[in-house]
């Protein structure tokens, strides 16, 4: 087993994996902006490094600067959390090369699957439904309209190198897809310096579900169930929660057997989330693979008891998994709550020092957080303050428990999702669990609606 750990990455997910770390009896190394210096999660780490200047491309995006502070501090691993480095193979190929492992997937894998264009090919191959969608980049307007003619409008446009929503242009008419073509090449060209481009029919009312799945290096795959993170805003996930709601079981059954087919497919191992989207007739649908563990990951260890990131930890050392499939049970219902340093309206970061920090806690709540009392949210980053969890017998006590703590929640000086959440948790149509990924755009916040 390794004895030190650098962590390449900042706020709560460096929280928890250095929880992980000393969970295991290894030491947490982690690295720092200038922007975090002082930061008090990074009081419980054994050694923490400044890395660069606030600008993440000048600090946690830097792999330079990263494995000069991993050689310094002689660590045995590098875990890179999720965003800023985690899915870049080119990165986990330097660190290995170093001498130092990555936490994550073969490189390999993580060439293949990043694409999502490839790893649609790859989801066909192996009988996996994909969206309808273009054959495979398009390179010219002329072909962009040829296929939304085909399928029909609207389309959405999609980056090859996609991630956290940018790059990604619904079009419902020729013209719109025509500007946004230009566009989402030009976003993805400034986000991924890569401008490629596909489309895929847009799904007019989908929910999004995931599986998740540890992998070893032996081969062995498993999944670990799905969770149900259709309620987002602007495309990104607002509460997630598992097991999805009303999901006939042969259909949960059928999404995560997909998720194991594609993953042993692409020779993968360490932790992975499959995304699929399901449609009004539970016809599901194949969107992309995240290569590293994700921010909703504590709802699939409240259900099934896993420690996800302490066995990333054991997979990364060389360990083969320690269950099988039917060793892996899923108990009771367990809910995410996104808390962001956001405006609950308007859906704006609102970065700032908190005044006052009151968290909730007792029976069934788990909050997963970096921040305290005096805590200065920096502007440079993902605004993600804290995540709060509940985990019950039942999908009704979950939903009674998140409102009694969202309830008892003060945060002063900044805006947060809080106020949002408790809308949610009061909204009929989400108690009953008839969710889609436009729901609160639709129902709660009609005046945000891009189109
Ligand atoms: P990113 O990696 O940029 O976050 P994803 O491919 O994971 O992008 O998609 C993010 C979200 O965008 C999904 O959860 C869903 O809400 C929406 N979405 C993606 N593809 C489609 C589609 N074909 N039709 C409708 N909505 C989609």
């Amino acid at each position: 087993m390794f004895q030190r750990i650098l962590i390449a990455n900042r706020g709560e997910v460096a929280l928890r994996v250095i929880r992980a770390c000393h969970d295991l009896g290894i030491e947490a190394v982690v690295v720092y902006s200038e922007a975090d210096r002082g930061a008090p999660y990074l009081r419980l780490a054994d050694q923490a490094i400044c890395i660069g200047p606030a600008a993440a491309t000048e600090s946690y995006l830097k792999p330079a600067n990263i494995i000069k502070a991993a050689e310094m501090a002689n660590v045995n691993a590098i875990h890179p959390g999720y965003g800023f480095l985690s899915e870049k193979a080119d990165f986990a190929h330097m660190c290995r090369a170093c001498g130092i492992e990555f936490i994550g997937p073969p490189e390999e894998a993580m060439r293949r699957l990043g694409d999502k264009n490839e790893a649609r090919k790859l989801a066909k191959q192996v009988g996996v439904p994909v969206v309808p969608g273009s054959e495979g980049l398009v390179e010219s307007d002329k072909e962009a309209l040829a296929f939304a003619e085909a399928v029909g409008y609207p389309v959405l446009i999609k980056a090859a190198a996609g991630g956290g929503g940018k790059g990604m242009r619904i079009a419902r008419n020729e013209m719109t897809l025509i500007s946004g073509l230009n566009a989402a090449r030009q976003e993805a060209q400034s986000a991924f310096k890569d401008s490629s481009i596909y489309l895929e029919k847009y799904l007019e009312i989908a929910r999004h579900i995931e599986v998740q799945i540890l992998g070893d290096r032996n081969g062995e795959v498993v999944h670990l169930w799905e969770r149900e993170c259709s309620m987002q805003r602007k495309h990104q996930k607002l509460v997630e929660e598992s097991p999805a709601p009303h999901l006939p079981t042969s259909v949960r059954e059928a999404i995560c057997d997909a998720a194991v087919r594609l993953t042993k497919a692409a020779g993968y191992y360490n932790a992975g989330t499959c995304e699929f989207l399901v449609d009004p007739q539970n016809r599901f649908y194949f969107i992309e693979v995240n290569a590293r563990i994700q921010v909703e990951h504590p709802v699939t260890e409240l259900v099934t008891g896993v420690d996800l990131v302490r066995e990333q930890i054991r997979i990364a050392a060389g360990e083969p998994l320690r269950f099988q499939q039917s060793d892996i049970e899923h108990r009771g219902c367990a809910i995410e709550c996104r808390i962001n340093a956001e405006d609950s309206q308007t859906f704006r970061p609102s970065p700032g020092t908190i005044s006052h920090w009151q968290p909730p806690g007792g029976p069934g709540v788990r909050l997963d957080s970096h921040v305290i009392t005096g805590y200065k949210v920096p502007s440079y980053y993902d605004s993600l303050i804290a995540k709060l969890l509940v985990h019950q017998p039942t999908r009704a006590d979950a939903i009674a428990v998140m409102r009694r703590a969202l309830a008892e929640f003060r945060v002063e000086g900044i805006h947060t999702t809080i106020a949002l959440h408790r809308e949610i948790f009061n909204t009929s149509a989400f108690v009953d669990g008839r969710v889609d990924t436009k729901f609160v755009e639709r129902v709660l916040r009609p005046e945000t609606q891009s189109n």
